[in-house]
């Protein structure tokens, strides 16, 4: 049973014109096992919260903690964080040519493990990895993210994460440009990953639409960098019908 607890987080974005604040007193806890909804309207510092806890270089931290399990998840580097359990997949991934999925699947685990996974059931896992996900064997051999459509860099996300076993997966817009069917193929990974009670999921989502093939367990509205309401699976509901307006301050624009 592992936690991970955001206290109080303020975080600025480095801009030309200085560092300008974007969180503003985050607190969230999940805990292995649950799955956590974050739903907001665009620009609220969902994207920014997920760059946060993945240390992008970019977001500097201003005040708050972030722990897991009790550890200070800030201080660790990006690879000691991937280490320590924590799965981050990007709203926009990087490419990285002339690494192809396969070798950079089994990189990353042995990194993670601290030790090569031995070859033949590991072989085997990503085969039925791919499988479960519609993914043609072919696609191992590509290079990571390059020329991948929005619904290969959402497969090859949620392969990451069934192979990787993290203790939390951070998922920001992974429902964004996907079809129904890539949807639905996409949120059958994540609940097998779910049914297994382990992981503690916190998905980051602008659309209901993903919600209704994942049941998270709680949704917390993010409006202008913080919480603002918190709720269980029937606040994304009453946000299908009603929309991010009575959030914002009138007269505003929600895209
Ligand atoms: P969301 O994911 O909820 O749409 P973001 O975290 O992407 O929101 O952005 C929150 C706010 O921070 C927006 O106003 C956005 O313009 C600003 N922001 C985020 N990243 C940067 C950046 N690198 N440079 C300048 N502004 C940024
Ligand atoms: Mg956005
Ligand atoms: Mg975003």
């Amino acid at each position: 049973m592992s936690t991970l607890e955001i206290r109080d987080l303020h975080v600025s974005v480095e801009t030309k014109e200085g560092p300008k604040p974007i969180l503003r007193g985050v607190d969230l806890t999940i805990a292995s096992g649950e799955t956590h909804a974050i739903m907001g309207p665009n620009g609220s510092g969902k994207s920014t919260l997920a760059y946060s806890l993945a240390g992008h270089p970019k977001y500097q931290i201003t005040s708050g903690t972030v722990t897991l399990d009790g550890e200070d998840l800030l201080s660790l580097s990006v690879d000691e964080r991937a280490r320590a359990g924590m799965f981050l997949a990007m709203q926009y991934p990087v490419e990285v040519p002339g690494v192809s999925v396969a070798n950079f699947l089994r990189t990353a685990k042995t990194a993670i493990d601290g030790e090569a996974p031995p070859v033949r059931s590991w072989v085997k896992e990503v085969r039925g990895a791919m499988d479960a996900l519609r993914m043609d064997p072919t696609f191992a051999e590509r290079s990571v993210n390059e020329g991948f459509s929005g619904g290969e860099k959402k497969r090859h996300e949620i392969l990451q994460m069934e192979l990787l076993k993290p203790k939390f997966a951070i998922l920001d817009e992974t429902d964004s440009g996907l079809d129904v069917d890539a949807l639905r193929v996409v949120s059958e990974g994540v609940n097998r990953v779910r049914s297994g009670g382990e992981v503690g999921v916190l998905l980051i989502t602008h659309y209901t639409r993903i919600l209704r093939y994942i049941t998270p367990d709680f949704v917390h509205v993010f409006v202008d960098g913080r919480v603002a309401e918190e709720g269980g699976p029937e606040l994304a509901e009453r946000l299908e019908n009603e929309g991010y307006d009575r959030f914002l301050p009138t007269g505003s624009i929600t895209a």
